[in-house]
């Protein structure tokens, strides 16, 4: 395959093959291979800024910056590269053409989707940190598939860059208004690839390159207790969600396999240590299943497990997965259940429901053969 790509290919790969480097590490490199460090802001400004794709005729990089690139390439040309290639292979959009969904393959061949939500003036990228997912919750399409390979830094900086309308094969991705706010949302618990989405988020929030601030960048998990506890201690800046669904363990390990590995009473003592170092508010992420969560009963008992807490409830409505038979809450029992959560004092709100109609929704993120056809 390699031998058939064009130069132009193989010099955006050999870009795209820089996307996991944080802005220090480019730096280093750069100083190692004797090019001034100076030259970094430029190189960042064309990759972050500009989405440059290639670096022939770009006469305004400095010689030895081009130089420079020229070897990069050489010595990522052949090898299995690290991000290697991210390519959309299909975006579809939603019939009210507010949500879109890019199929992204990797360079092992993997797909991974990522969402692109627009609101008036801004975007917001819904991006994957993870092929499947091994947590198995048994509502999310995701869960169902199973876990394919944690994704390199790179992978989703690229995700967000193509998200943002830059980087490869402008044109075919989702284009628009700017990009405001990134939620790992996508497929994948984020906080078992802690490594690389972390370093992926020093990125995107770099002020002189992507720039989403870092209050506008969302972790959601499922309650992966070392990883919540390590975002505190290390000051991460960002905002946390925690996907919570039951206040009580045997429902919620019945949904969350995770909750018999950290079950509730450690899983918010984790929330508890979080908030205390980083005076930051928590998102409780809560799908409304009826019949299953939906009751005023359930609404008092979440209340009951966040009393005291600074916390905001985020209500989702269930999608439909081919793999569970459960179907969403009413709108009515949503609102009831709001109800209650906002009169015991915690704020709570719906989230609006879009890009079902191409199982672009939350949890619906899969790449078997089903979904491939929506
Ligand atoms: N793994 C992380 C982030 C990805 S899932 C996590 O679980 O938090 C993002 C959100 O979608 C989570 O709150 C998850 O519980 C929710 N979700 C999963 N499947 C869903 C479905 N079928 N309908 C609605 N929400 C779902
Ligand atoms: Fe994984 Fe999140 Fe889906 Fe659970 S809800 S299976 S943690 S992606």
């Amino acid at each position: 395959m390699e031998g058939m790509l064009s130069e132009s290919d193989r010099r955006l790969r050999a870009l795209q093959s820089l996307y996991g480097k944080t802005f220090g590490e480019l730096s280093a490199q750069l100083e190692r291979d004797g090019v001034r460090p100076v030259h970094t802001r430029t190189l960042w400004r064309a990759l972050y800024r500009e989405g440059m794709t290639d670096w022939e005729g770009r006469t305004d990089l400095v010689p030895a910056l081009r130089r420079w690139l020229e070897q990069w390439l050489e010595s990522v040309s052949g090898g299995s590269g690290e991000a290697g290639v991210m390519r959309w292979e299909a975006v579809v959009h939603s019939a009210d053409e507010r949500t879109s969904k890019g199929v992204f393959r990797t360079r092992d061949g993997r797909e991974v989707e990522t969402v692109v939500m627009a609101y008036p003036g801004r975007r917001t990228a819904c991006v994957s940190t993870q092929v499947g997912c091994a947590m198995g919750c048994v509502f999310c399409a995701t869960g169902q598939m199973g876990f394919g390979r944690n994704l390199s830094a790179g992978e989703m900086v690229a995700q967000v860059l193509a998200a943002q309308g830059l980087g490869a094969e402008a044109g075919t991705q989702p284009g628009g208004a700017g990009l405001r706010n990134v939620v790992l949302m996508g497929m994948g618990e984020p906080l078992q690839n802690y490594e690389e989405v972390m370093r992926a988020l020093e990125i995107v929030s770099d002020r002189g390159g992507v720039n989403v601030g870092p209050s506008r960048i969302c972790v959601s998990t499922v309650g992966v207790v070392p990883g919540i506890v390590r975002m505190a201690e290390e000051r991460r800046p960002y905002a946390l969600a925690v996907s919570l669904h039951a206040a009580e363990d045997a429902e919620r390990s019945a949904l969350l396999p995770v909750n018999q590995r950290w079950p509730l009473a450690e899983l918010l003592d984790a929330c508890r240590r979080y908030s205390e170092l980083t005076q930051k508010r928590i998102i409780f992420s809560w799908t409304l299943i009826e019949g299953r969560n939906d009751s005023a009963e359930h609404a008092q008992r979440l209340a009951r497990l966040l009393r005291g807490m600074q916390a905001h409830v985020n209500l989702i409505r269930l999608n439909a997965t081919g793999g569970f038979p459960g179907t969403s809450a009413s709108d009515r029992a949503a609102e009831a259940f709001r109800a209650v959560v906002q009169e015991a004092g915690l704020p709570c709100t719906i989230r609006q429901y879009r890009g079902v109609d191409v199982a672009a929704g939350c949890g619906q993120l899969s790449t078997s053969r089903r979904s491939r056809s929506a």
